[in-house]
């Protein structure tokens, strides 16, 4: 079972993947983007990881949504409300448990996929953080080690993709041939629970 210690754990795990990774992310937003990205979730996790330490929620749930709210306030752009509402969706869904099994998490973090496609308008192949997030949460039900390998899959799976949302789009044919930096980071994201998980 996952307990609220684990949650505060992948949340402070996300902010230091996102800290070393920063400047790829940023380089990923630059040929097809504004070139902020790493910078935007750099300021978002790092207000995230300070006050999920300070505020030491006491179930999952309120991890999560403490982390979303935090990131909707901190983050400009579209990753910040998008991520915010992964979070807090995700974490509405957990409820007010004390722990939570995998295949619970499997199940909330679909809830919060749902609601990043509803809020962007995006769906799969149009070359967003979705490309990562519906094959990882999608992996979940089997493993946390698969779900990382699925993100890590569907993140170079957007290469090929014309961009169809996001600033991105406005590039048409030209956002063709590079990562995208929204799936990049939710590797990451994802990459982190799995690395709290195995160890
Ligand atoms: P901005 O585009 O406002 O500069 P960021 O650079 O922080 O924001 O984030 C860009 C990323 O946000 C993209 O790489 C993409 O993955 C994601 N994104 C943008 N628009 C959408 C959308 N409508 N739905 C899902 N993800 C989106
Ligand atoms: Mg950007």
């Amino acid at each position: 079972m996952l307990d609220a210690d684990f949650f505060r754990r992948w949340m402070t795990a996300a902010a230091a993947a996102v800290d070393r990774e920063a400047d790829r992310l940023t380089e990923l937003d630059s040929p097809i983007g504004d070139a902020d990205h790493g910078s935007n979730l750099k300021r978002g996790f790092t207000a995230v990881r300070e006050v999920v330490e300070a505020e030491a929620p006491e179930t999952p749930g309120a991890v999560l949504t403490l982390a979303g709210r935090q990131l909707i306030s901190k983050v400009g752009g579209a990753s910040g409300p998008l991520y915010g509402t992964l979070l807090r969706r995700t974490g509405k869904a957990l409820g007010d448990a004390a722990e939570v099994s995998q295949p619970e998490l499997a199940e909330a973090l679909r809830a919060g996929v749902a609601a990043v496609a509803q809020l962007g308008g995006a769906a799969a192949g149009d070359k967003t953080m979705l490309d990562a997030l519906i094959p990882a949460a999608d992996a979940l039900d089997e493993s946390f080690d698969v779900a990382r390998a699925a993100a890590e899959k569907g993140a170079l799976a957007t290469t090929p993709m014309q961009a169809r949302k996001g600033r991105a789009s406005y590039l048409g044919e030209r956002s063709i041939g590079h990562q995208d930096p929204g799936a990049t980071s939710s590797a990451l994201l994802i990459a982190a629970l799995a690395e709290v998980a195995g160890g």
